[in-house]
């Protein structure tokens, strides 16, 4: 089967390619780019019209935490900075259930479908005892609404009791922890070019896991061939708390864990200086840049050039619902784009440097090179836009208009080679089914605590 997304209004492709007659995709990958002017070279299937359609290669969130959306705007967490905010929600957050963690992993991943993502990481770190295989429940979940995934097994070692900030009813000991990541990754993890579902270890941060939990879980992703990730440097709070605990800066603990490398990706990374820049280009190490919750918690503005400049990738995530509170990612890239603008000035960062952090700088974070640009080979991964809305009205630039007249929503959206919204519509999911019984448990999941 070979369909011709055809004439495209504008497609996001590298300066130097021509793509202006679209795009052919042959089942899961995009088999041709033609030309302006051009026809494809050998027979189609099917033809889409996409003349009145913006074309990008879909959007890869690197860091979020679906359970979240169970607590979007909680009113005791409120106007807080990130470990008051933590330290209110931790208490709901331990009264979370098997189908709570279903429900919600499906209703973010439709929420960031609808936005134009196609491969999404979720970090998730809570396993209350009611909860022990969250993974599997979570595999299932992603599967049904059929987003690519990158699921990250977390971790949480440290209460409250030991000096951490978690209380001890959300948190799991360190065999108990090793364990479930080699079953989840022996169980689930394909590697294979792609792939629809992969597995990274994920211990939540450096005030909620111990030294001993980082360098066993860097042992085993070693072992394992899998990727890690964690928060790090999101609040100076954090940087205090390290000092005062560990004895040192965030980015020395991280080295002393033995993770300072390029198979690490870390969310937030805001306070480094100079120095510790320049640490991290020469390792490799990505960042997930996540603009709307930084702003949100007051964290601070992770330095997205610099880093880059140094040699770090920096890729886009939406973070947890309870710090953004929704899940749209081309929102966030207008976020990125506006934020990094303001720091860096008019100049230095506009809107294609925005969308590649969401695209090419989203797929180094998740060590991938088959998504995250439109190339002949690539993943058939395709967000399509249409700027039909009043707030696209006399718009110029197509592509700059989908970042800075405000788009919202895909009307057409591909994974794999396979349609998953068409002319704005779910074709696998029932999302009004899916909206009520998320409302129904996100109240009872508030009203328990
Ligand atoms: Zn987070």
């Amino acid at each position: 089967m070979r369909t011709w997304i055809k004439s495209p209004l504008a497609i996001s492709v590298s300066e130097r390619i021509d793509a202006g007659n679209g795009v052919v995709v042959q089942e899961d990958h995009i088999e041709e780019l033609v030309k302006t002017g051009s026809k494809p070279q050998r027979e189609i299937d099917s033809i889409i019209d996409a003349s009145d359609q913006v074309v990008l290669p879909g959007l890869i969130n690197t860091h979020h935490h679906y359970y979240q959306t169970l607590t979007r705007a909680a009113p005791d967490s409120l106007n807080k900075g990130l470990f008051p905010w933590l330290k209110s929600l931790y208490p709901i957050w331990a009264g979370l259930t098997e189908e709570m963690i279903h429900v919600s992993t499906q209703l973010a991943c439709v929420e960031l479908m609808r936005s134009g993502c196609t491969t999404s990481a979720d970090h998730h770190y809570l396993f209350p005892h009611a909860v022990n295989e969250a993974l599997d429940i979570q595999v299932e979940g992603v599967k049904q609404v059929g987003i690519r995934s990158m699921l990250t097994r977390g971790s949480m070692s440290v209460g409250i009791n030991q000096g951490g900030l978690p209380p001890e009813s959300t948190i799991q000991d360190e065999e108990t922890i090793l364990n479930d990541c080699e079953r989840v990754i022996g169980k689930y993890h394909d590697a294979s070019p792609g792939s629809m579902l992969s597995i990274a270890l994920a211990p939540c941060s450096p005030f909620s896991v111990s030294r001993e939990l980082m360098l066993e879980t860097r042992k085993l992703a070693q072992k394992h061939n899998v990727k890690l990730h964690t928060h790090l440097a999101e609040t100076e709070d954090e940087s205090n708390y390290c000092i005062e605990k560990l004895g040192c800066r965030p980015l020395q603990y991280l080295e002393e864990v033995d993770w300072l490398n390029d198979n690490t990706w870390l969310a937030h990374g805001i306070h480094f200086n100079k120095t510790e820049i320049a640490k991290l280009g020469q390792a490799g190490t990505q960042i997930s840049h996540c603009p709307t919750s930084n702003m949100m918690l007051g964290s601070g503005h992770c330095r997205v050039l610099d880093l880059q400049e140094s040699g770090s990738p920096v890729g886009l995530g939406v973070d947890g619902s309870a710090s953004n509170d929704c899940s749209n990612m081309i929102q966030e890239v207008r976020q990125a784009f506006l934020l990094n603008r303001l720091h860096y000035g008019a100049d230095r960062f506009g809107h294609i440097e925005a969308l590649n952090l969401a695209t090419s700088g989203s797929a180094a974070c998740l060590g991938r090179t088959d998504i995250g640009e439109i190339k002949v080979g690539s993943q058939a991964d395709l967000a399509m836009f249409k700027l039909d809305e009043l707030s696209f009205s006399g718009a110029g630039d197509p592509l700059a208009a989908l970042v800075l007249c405000n788009a919202h929503k895909v009307h057409n959206l591909m994974i794999a080679g396979k349609w998953k919204v068409q002319e704005g519509d779910f074709l696998d999911t029932d999302i009004n089914a899916l909206q009520t019984r998320h409302e129904y448990l996100a109240q009872k999941l508030q009203s328990a605590a």
